[in-house]
């Protein structure tokens, strides 16, 4: 086991709904020299590529994506979930579906801070069925830039989004992969991952 599925076992939970709940170190309160290796970690297995900005979308992206963004040493820019329909042009906007929330929100990123030609890492905590992983590459495809890759850091490998993703022909790094989960007895397999 890697350090993230260690820690996954031992303050993970398991919920009913397919939500594995890792408030305590990822998502609500953050564990900071956890957080640093994560960020050392994506940057071991992005490091060969050129990036320029890395993305993610509010809320529990953005903890995550900032030590991502220090270690490559660029910016990071988040999607912001809006509620204002009458939107000046100045934005780049899609729709995404909330896994944990089931609502629909408009994300939006202004048009300032992607240009095209950039070279964008997308980071998120969780995929699950891929809405908002497909909402941040529509939107960093619409400014014309270049996705160079995807790093999550739990992937729900029993829900479509890996597959979907993958197959579309982007570069997806999953620091962990749940194969399976029980609500009941508080059981996490882990895919095998090779790095
Ligand atoms: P997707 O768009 O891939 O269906 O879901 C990804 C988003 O839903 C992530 O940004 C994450 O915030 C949330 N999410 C999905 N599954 C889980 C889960 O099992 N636990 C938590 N805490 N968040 C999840």
């Amino acid at each position: 086991m890697n350090f993230l599925e260690e820690r996954i076992v031992k303050d993970g939970i398991v919920k009913p709904g397919n939500v594995l709940k890792v408030d305590s170190f990822l998502n609500h309160q953050m564990d900071i020299a956890l957080m640093e290796e994560i960020g050392r970690e994506f940057k071991r297995r992005f490091g060969h590529k050129t990036i320029t900005k890395v993305m993610t979308i509010e809320a529990s992206g953005i903890g995550i994506a900032a030590f991502v963004a220090r270690e490559f040493g660029v910016p990071m820019v988040f999607a912001k979930k809006s509620k204002s329909v009458n939107l000046d042009g100045e934005m780049f906007v899609a729709e995404v579906e909330s896994f944990t929330h089931k609502n629909k929100n408009q994300v939006i990123v202004s048009k300032k801070f992607l240009q095209e030609g950039e070279h964008v890492l997308i980071i998120d905590d969780f995929l699950a069925n891929g809405c908002a992983l497909q909402g941040l590459i529509s939107i960093a495809e619409s400014a014309g830039a270049v996705v160079e890759g995807c790093g999550i850091v739990i992937e729900k490998g029993f829900q479509i989004g890996g597959r979907v993703i993958r197959n579309l022909g982007y570069h997806v790094e999953s620091l962990a992969i749940v194969d399976a989960m029980d609500a009941e007895n508080g059981t996490i397999t882990f895919r095998e991952q090779n790095n």
